[in-house]
């Protein structure tokens, strides 16, 4: 037929998708769903997408390689906008400890060390090979569930040694795995035992910050403004540093208190701000005008029993772009996004194609990223397959790994289809 001549000849194209999910649309709600669609990929981008009703004046969808997802949900791969991705060991006594009902006196009465400070410890000790090949199995479990964007924090170290060490472990992940790895400097994360807190500040400003910033080893820079951490003077101090080496602030904020941390991510418009458990709905309406991303974590307050419940509901009808991300953490051990979606559909009132769309387009937003989270022309091809007739499963199937096929930048990367 002499129509094909002229049209663009393309490396692959998923055929035949029950539904592909674009992620565009108005608001957090509109998944833009196509029913019966194609999606070609082209030198690692998206360079189409349509229906096979109407096939493509411009494409030529016949002669290239065919992945057929009849039956089947192509959506974006995930983005994981917040997660302490790169630590030592696992918290798993002081876990299981809770569980059993054990309170933290009789913890330490069995010299089981807790919290943060336990990962701070063992991380500062490990090599950076240890930290790879632990933080590698976590991120391929990740990828293995969808995610093919990951930001990664540093924190568990608290000196300027063991936080560079975080964080080239990041680079790392970034350069040897299919996944896009971004880092966070996350010094303030927390306060080391051996110096005052004044000094820490100074510490975090006057060395950690430059020498992090001019090895280019961090996209952004984040603190934890909270009661009995950073006040939001001293985070601005910090994100304002961070800055002037071009790393764009983000923010742990009113996750057990309110104390200003909401109001400063409108006033510095931060990519992202991150908790919002006790954020009060005038800073909400705030957020939802500035546009800056919140980032909700049901996993986390899921696994620590949280008291105070984020009101998500409030947050997405005022307006406010919102991600969802998993938190994977010592303290939150969860590779699934899916999870986490199962958690803010049934906790969090979100409706599914909220949900979805705030794992994707979502996460690419609080991560500054326009170049992914939505199935469109020109877009990174990051995408997944899922087994699932219709989207909506993926809130219905507790705990199930839905996806079957994982690409990144066009490649099959994740191919579940033959254990299916
Ligand atoms: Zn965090």
């Amino acid at each position: 037929m002499n129509q094909l001549q002229g049209k663009t000849k393309v490396d692959l194209v998923i055929r035949h998708a029950a539904e592909a999910l674009t992620c565009k649309g108005e608001g957090m709600a509109e998944l833009g769903v196509i029913k019966d669609a194609w999606i070609a990929v082209k030198d690692g981008r998206i360079a189409g997408v349509g229906t096979e009703r109407e096939g493509s004046d411009s494409i030529d969808l016949d002669n290239a390689s065919q992945l057929d997802a009849s039956g089947k949900v192509v959506a974006p791969g995930f983005v994981d906008s917040h997660t302490h991705l790169v630590f030592n060991g696992t918290r798993v006594e002081e876990y299981a400890a809770k569980l059993a009902g054990d309170d933290k006196k009789k913890l330490e009465e069995l010299g089981i060390t807790t919290g943060p400070n336990r990962t701070i410890e063992l991380t500062r000790h490990a090599s950076e090979e240890e930290l790879f090949q632990q933080s590698k199995k976590r991120m391929m479990n990740m990828l293995n569930y969808g995610m093919t964007t990951i930001e990664s924090k540093s924190g568990y170290g608290l000196t300027t040694e063991s936080e560079i060490k975080i964080l080239e472990v990041g680079r790392r992940l970034d350069r040897e795995t299919p996944v896009d790895v971004y880092n966070t400097f996350l010094g303030a994360h927390g306060f080391p035992e051996s110096v005052t807190k004044e000094e820490y500040l100074r510490i975090i400003i006057e060395e950690m910050i430059p020498e992090v910033g001019e090895r280019k080893l961090a996209e952004f820079c984040d603190a934890w403004c909270d009661d009995g951490y950073f006040t939001a003077e001293e985070s601005e101090q910090i994100l304002e540093a961070g800055l002037k080496y071009g790393m764009k602030p983000k923010l742990h904020a009113d996750a057990y208190s309110y104390i200003g941390g909401s109001d400063l991510a409108v006033k510095m418009n931060m990519v992202s701000v991150d908790h919002l458990n006790y954020t009060p709905v005038e800073v909400m309406e705030k957020l939802a005008e500035s546009k800056v991303t919140g980032v909700l974590m049901p996993a986390l307050d899921f696994a620590v029993g949280h008291k105070k419940p984020f009101d998500a509901r409030k947050m997405l009808d005022l307006g406010m772009n919102i991600a969802l991300a998993t938190d994977l953490c010592p303290a939150c051990y969860t590779e699934s996004m899916q999870f986490v979606i199962n958690l803010a559909c049934k906790l969090y009132k979100f409706t599914v194609e909220e949900a979805i769309k705030a794992a994707t387009y979502g996460g690419a937003c609080a991560l500054d990223l326009d170049d992914r989270g939505v199935i469109a022309e020109g877009k990174v091809a990051d995408l997944q397959i899922w087994s699932i007739p219709s989207y909506v499963h993926i809130a219905y199937e507790l705990g199930t790994n839905i996806v079957e096929t994982v690409l990144k930048d066009g490649e099959v990367v994740v191919d579940h289809a033959e254990i299916q």
